[in-house]
């Protein structure tokens, strides 16, 4: 957590833990660290650390964690030093990791408010998925939900996945997405004329979806979902998250573009 280590009347120098979900250049070789912390976001300059020699380059890759000492003053951050404990190798050297870690990182920087305003569990939720990538032993697309549905949460565009979005009544077998509405219909709130603005989703979908989003990663055991329930609730925290929480990423497109790649080979697999 958080400690204050030094006061002046111009700066405060203190550490914290953090995790580095964008970096940009700035100038010849500083860059622009935005760290998730466990009270929130913020930013920071590392002077130098694009310099592959730079104590600080390897603290400033994406997805690292560790002890980041800081410098605030009036306007944005310093990094004095950071002493890492994460690198995260396999989320920069393997093309669908880092893909998906590139999502979870542009997802998290629009989730998250900055310091000290950060919903009390995502810094330990946002670790462990990346732990849980890095180790590659569980389906990615159903971390991507899982992780969807807590961002849909946090930014208060979660229904309540057990309950139809117009009566709340539990949802009798047949259900249907509400595109217009954010939420699931039960079979007697639903009419023929809303057709065209619903789509059907498999029994139990949102059941799912309502265990994904109260079960942690680090307690995530082996979870075996059918391909019409995952394509459903893809295309469900889709909408939640574009139409709902007007969140437009880059990252997802690029995602989705591997996605189709990978899926193509699995169905060829003799090409
Ligand atoms: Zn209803």
């Amino acid at each position: 957590m958080t400690r204050l280590v030094e006061w002046s009347w111009e700066t405060v120098l203190y550490n914290t833990e953090a995790i580095v979900v964008k970096t940009v250049r700035y100038g010849e070789s500083n860059a622009i660290l935005t760290l998730l912390t466990p009270l929130g976001l913020t930013s920071a300059m590392a002077k130098g650390a694009m310099k592959p020699q730079s104590r600080l380059s390897a603290g400033a890759q994406v997805c690292a964690q560790g002890t980041y000492f800081l410098y605030q003053g009036k306007g944005m951050g310093t990094v004095q030093q950071v002493e890492r404990t994460a690198s995260r190798r396999r989320l920069h050297e393997d093309l669908e990791a880092a893909a998906y870690a590139a999502y979870f990182c542009e997802l998290v920087s629009h989730a998250v408010p900055e310091r000290p305003n950060a919903p009390a569990s995502a810094f330990r939720q946002f670790a462990a998925l990346l732990d849980q990538l890095e180790a590659g032993q569980h389906d990615t697309s159903i971390l991507a939900r899982m992780f969807e549905t807590k961002v849909c949460r946090w930014l208060g565009v979660s229904p309540t996945w057990t309950e139809c979005v117009r009566c709340g009544r539990d949802l009798s077998p047949i259900v249907r997405y509400h595109i217009r509405e954010g939420g699931l219909l039960c079979s007697g709130c639903f009419s023929p004329q809303e057709a065209s603005y619903t789509f059907q989703v498999p029994d139990r979908c949102g059941a799912i979806l309502a265990v994904l989003e109260r079960t942690n990663f680090e307690q995530l055991g082996q979870v075996a979902i059918s391909v019409q329930t995952k394509k459903a609730m893809d295309r469900i925290l889709f909408y939640q998250l574009t139409e709902f929480a007007g969140l437009y990423l880059k990252s997802r497109a690029v995602l989705d573009e591997i996605a189709r790649v990978f899926d193509a080979d699995n169905e060829n697999p003799s090409r």
